[in-house]
């Protein structure tokens, strides 16, 4: 059997900091001595390249123009490796492992991000076993030769997720993410232990990459008490094309005549509103299960049925960047492209 090859793309966050033996501050570890840190990799019959960008950034300053690079990045070497490691802070690490997952089409490798809560330089880190957890389902094959795991996924604590279904849920714990509505793909225990049948197939067409993301979109996220007055500066921000509406519950949002006005005022300029639930633990919208969700349906708010927000928003970014036809967004959001809702 050949060799994997795995390429690692450092793009910053707390995974890639060590501490400075004089200063004692955290600084950014050169990734090209990576078998010193993780001494282990060399054990595997695995080979590991590395790259890192120039300018690491913490994952809180990631914008749709990183998630380009990082893409270019792994399309400029996507022949020569057989799976890609991407090294990224945790705090909106469920940002771009979504947007990557909208962004490649007809992906048969495996794209998979970890991070950790510590630093590799710490000797407590969780960003070791993070790494190698990576690396060793990066490289993994089915009996024919072909990648298991074909898709953008987060590896984190042991677990292997669905890139576009997970997001943090914790600060502090290193179990740090959640995947609520989609089973784990993979869980490694003394083996690892793979959920085969939630594992995406590749449809072998040749992969393509669109970077030209659309983020002209906001996130309105419902409260008791809400007012006139935010309601309209987030729809009637100028150049709006695209909400992410956090409502209630099973997509149930207030009644008020000025809500529904203001709501029925967007779609009809054109502004697609796509209906989220708030609920962080899992669940559906089902638009006009209750009254209060039913008004919405009728104006032309669309369901985001079982979609995390993370993914709604990056959704709707290649969406909007790929479409023109606002009808032709509406019916391509309520399909599942990748994996994202659990609807076909
Ligand atoms: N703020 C850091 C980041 O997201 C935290 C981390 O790396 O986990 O880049």
């Amino acid at each position: 059997m050949k060799t994997p090859h795995i390429l690692i793309l450092y793009t910053g966050g707390t995974i890639g900091m060590l501490q400075d033996a004089e200063t004692g501050s955290l600084k950014v570890f050169d990734f090209k001595n990576i078998y010193d840190q993780i001494p282990r990799l060399s054990f595997y019959n695995i080979k590991v390249d590395t790259f890192a960008f120039q300018h690491p950034i913490d994952s809180s300053d990631m914008n749709p123009g990183d998630w380009a690079d990082i893409g270019n990045k792994i399309m400029e070497f996507y022949d020569q490796y057989d799976g890609f490691v991407v090294l990224h802070g945790t705090d909106t690490m469920g940002y771009t492992a979504s947007a990557l997952s909208f962004m490649f089409n007809h992906l048969n490798k495996p794209i998979i991000l970890t991070g950790s809560q510590l630093p590799l330089g710490i000797a407590r880190t969780d960003g070791r076993n993070n790494m190698i957890n990576s690396i060793e389902l990066a490289a993994a094959c089915n009996e024919d030769g072909t990648p298991m795991i074909p898709e953008v996924c987060i590896c984190f604590e042991n677990k292997l997720y669905r890139g576009n279904r997970t997001h943090k849920n914790h600060a502090e714990n290193f179990d740090a993410f959640a995947s609520p509505n989609y089973p784990v793909l993979a869980h490694a225990g003394v083996s690892i232990k793979y959920n085969k049948e939630y594992i995406r197939k590749a449809d072998n067409l040749p992969v393509e990459l669109f970077t030209d993301m659309d983020a002209n979109i906001s996130i309105l996220k419902l409260f008791p008490g809400i007012t006139p007055n935010v309601v309209k500066s987030v729809l009637q921000a100028e150049g709006l094309k695209g909400v992410i509406l956090e409502t209630y519950g099973s997509g149930n949002a207030c009644q008020s005549p000025w809500f529904l006005n203001l709501l029925r005022e967007a779609v009809n300029k054109g502004i697609v509103i796509v209906n989220v639930t708030q609920c962080k633990g899992g669940g559906s919208v089902d638009l006009g299960k209750y009254e209060t969700s039913l008004e919405l349906q009728k104006m032309g708010i669309i369901s985001g049925y079982d979609i995390i927000t993370e993914s709604a928003v990056t959704k709707l970014m290649y969406l909007l960047g790929k479409e023109k036809n606002i009808d032709r967004i509406k019916i391509l959001f309520n399909k599942s492209l990748r994996g994202e809702i659990s609807i076909g």
